[in-house]
């Protein structure tokens, strides 16, 4: 490639990851892109599984970004924590059959949820950890798109599934007696925002939540319950003007730097992101809160074992079997303190002197931009 392009690549090609230990993770391997990782907290959780204090590995280049995950867990711990809880966990997937005529394809659409035993028998031939738990048919003229819902256990499953519903497809219209199909409608709305995953949810529903006493808004985030209300309150009419989906600050950025160090699929941070922030006065302080009704999370499968990627979920008692809600919880603790930490600097108006310190990276000859 060197060759090929001109160009040194020295830091790339000199990687300390053996090429065995990639195959089904990359395909062309020359390298490693380096992302530098950083480390924030102490973030305290109070979870269902994630009870305690937890150490957040974070890669990114985007300066000032750890510095302010780290201080919104700083406001978090002061106050006692953040409760983290998944509400509910089904990952989806949603192929398309398609029939001659409108009748036909009502006929299929009432059949198929009634096939459960049938439908169940073909997922448990595909995979150990998979469970088919529901089935939804949604008919648009001669087409039916039917949604089906999985169980993934700790894996994020997309490879699970995807090959379970191929079993299913293929012996629906087998016993059916008609009916072709395509396995992806994009119903499911895999790395694709759409208000869908608001309400069916994919993969975990996940909610954190705190209580910041006026002290430590006071203290460590240099506000007051009052001005960030009105931050929160005026980038909600900012996101309705935008027609946004869901209501965040940077729920993304937080995900992101995470799914990067504990080897996530960085695309699902697409769905992963639709997420709302909510903000509630109270006479102690601020109660905020963050839900993510499509995080897609694993402690097995894709890049989870990877060297790096293991180490990162290892800094949180994450490696393995049973251990992905635990995960879900403090990844979601973790965006709340994100959420946190970037309204307050709004707020405070310190949002341009972070970044000014923190997070810029001038070309040498743009270093010293011209006065007046
Ligand atoms: P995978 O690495 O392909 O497979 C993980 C496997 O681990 C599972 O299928 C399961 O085997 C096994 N396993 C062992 N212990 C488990 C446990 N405790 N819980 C759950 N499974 C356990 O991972 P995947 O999660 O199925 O797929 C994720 C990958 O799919 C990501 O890398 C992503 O990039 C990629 N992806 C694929 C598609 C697609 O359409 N194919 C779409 C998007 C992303 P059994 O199945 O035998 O139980």
């Amino acid at each position: 490639v060197e060759e090929k392009t001109s160009s040194g690549l020295s830091a790339i090609g000199s990687t300390g990851i053996d090429p065995e230990t990639v195959r089904g993770n990359i395909e062309n391997f020359i390298g490693t892109a380096q992302v530098p990782l950083g480390v924030a907290g102490p973030l305290l959780v109070n979870g269902d599984h994630a009870r305690g204090i937890f150490y957040i590995p974070m890669a990114t280049t985007e300066g000032a970004l750890v510095r302010s995950y780290e201080r919104g867990m700083a406001a978090i711990s002061h106050s006692g924590g953040a409760q983290a809880l998944v509400l509910e966990d089904e990952n989806q997937t949603a192929p398309t059959f398609f029939f001659p005529t409108v009748r036909e394809a009502r006929e299929f659409a009432l059949w198929l949820p009634e096939q459960q035993e049938l439908l169940r028998e073909e997922c448990s031939a595909s995979t150990r950890h998979g469970v088919l738990t529901s089935c939804r048919c949604h008919q648009v003229g001669r087409n039916v798109i039917a949604n089906f819902g999985f169980g993934t256990g700790d894996a994020q499953g997309m490879n699970m599934i995807v090959r379970a519903t191929d079993r299913l497809c293929r012996r629906a219209c087998q016993e059916f007696g008609s009916g072709e199909f395509l396995l992806f409608s994009g119903m499911c709305s895999e790395k694709r925002a759409s208000a869908f995953l608001m309400t069916r949810g994919k993969g975990k529903r996940a909610t954190a939540g705190a209580l910041l006493p006026n002290k430590v808004l006071r203290m460590v985030l240099h506000t007051t319950a009052e001005k960030l209300m009105q931050v929160w309150h005026s980038t909600v009419i900012g996101h309705l003007q935008a027609g946004a989906i869901g209501y965040n600050a940077h729920v993304a950025n937080g995900l992101t730097a995470i799914f990067i160090a504990t080897g996530q699929d960085v695309a699902n941070v697409v769905n992963s992101s639709v997420a709302i922030t909510s903000f509630d006065p109270c006479s102690e302080g601020l109660y905020v809160s963050v839900t993510l009704p499509a995080l897609s999370i694993a402690t097995v499968g894709g890049g989870t074992g990877l060297a790096t990627q293991n180490e990162a979920l290892a800094m949180l008692g994450c490696c393995g079997s049973g251990k992905a809600t635990k995960l879900a919880e403090i990844i979601t603790a973790s965006v709340l303190a994100g959420e946190i930490s970037m309204a307050a600097a709004i707020a405070s108006h310190e949002f341009v002197a972070a970044h000014e310190t923190y997070g810029r990276n001038r070309p040498k000859e743009a270093q010293d931009p011209p006065t007046k």
